[in-house]
């Protein structure tokens, strides 16, 4: 599902270049780049901090978004640095909420209709993996903020919520709140370059304009999960 180069280097580094060259061209106060956690790949360093650089493998099957996310923070900078536009660079972990596409392919989204269907949940690996999950307002909250720090914050700065659980924890807890009949089904093997842990280090953020997530999962899952009942 990650080989779809065309559109990832039409999006992070022509629609980049794009909307460089247009902030310039109009005179735009300053521009935000929606960075991930991907940029960290499989990371070495737990928690992610913005000062690590990184595990990718160029090569592989994630390496053409991950790469291309990469490239795109650097033509922020250098756009920055050559033409002093205002930049701020944020680095979006896991997030979710509601009224995400049925077909988003991610995790909770796939969790829930499944459990919403009593079908089996799809697990890769043996669901050791970790991901931390971000409810979507208090992502655009730490948004928000970030583009109203000083003119000389650039960052870049972790966005998401930093509290961790497997992916078997994410499935046992889907289940359990949507009262599913559904079993766990392990295929055993982890996807291609999967990161194993993943979690962002959020002091930056926390320093830099005092934010941090307030949505715990189950909360956040509540609300996705009323969504989802509500379009099924
Ligand atoms: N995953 C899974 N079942 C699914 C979708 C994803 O077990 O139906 C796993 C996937 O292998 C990965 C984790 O959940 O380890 C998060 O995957 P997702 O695509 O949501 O996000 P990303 O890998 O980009 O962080």
């Amino acid at each position: 599902s990650y080989i779809a180069p065309d559109s990832y280097v039409d999006t992070n580094i022509k629609g980049t270049l794009n909307v460089l060259n247009a902030a310039g061209k109009e005179g735009c106060e300053k521009v935000v780049i929606t960075s991930t956690s991907e940029v960290y790949g499989d990371p070495e360093v737990h928690p992610q901090t913005e000062e690590y650089r990184g595990n990718v493998n160029t090569i592989g099957p994630r390496a053409c978004y991950d790469e291309g996310k990469r490239c795109a923070e650097t033509l922020f900078f250098d756009y920055h640095r050559s033409h002093g536009l205002e930049i701020k660079v944020i680095r979006i972990f896991n997030t979710y909420g509601p009224r995400m596409a049925f077909n988003d392919g991610r995790v909770v989204s796939n969790f829930i209709l499944q459990a919403l269907k009593n079908e089996d949940l799809y697990i890769d690996g043996d669901g050791s993996q970790t991901r931390s999950f971000c409810y979507v307002d208090d992502l655009v909250d730490g948004m928000v903020r970030m583009m109203n720090t000083p003119k000389d914050v650039h960052g870049p700065v972790n966005i998401g919520n930093p509290t961790e659980f497997t992916i078997k924890q994410l499935a046992e807890q889907v289940v359990a709140l949507t009262n599913s009949k559904s079993e766990l089904n392990y295929s055993g093997e982890f996807r291609e370059d999967d990161p194993m842990q993943r979690q962002p280090d959020i002091t930056k953020a926390k320093e830099l304009f005092d934010w941090e997530p307030v949505v715990e999962l189950e909360a956040g899952l509540d609300k996705i999960v009323e969504d989802f009942k509500g379009r099924l």
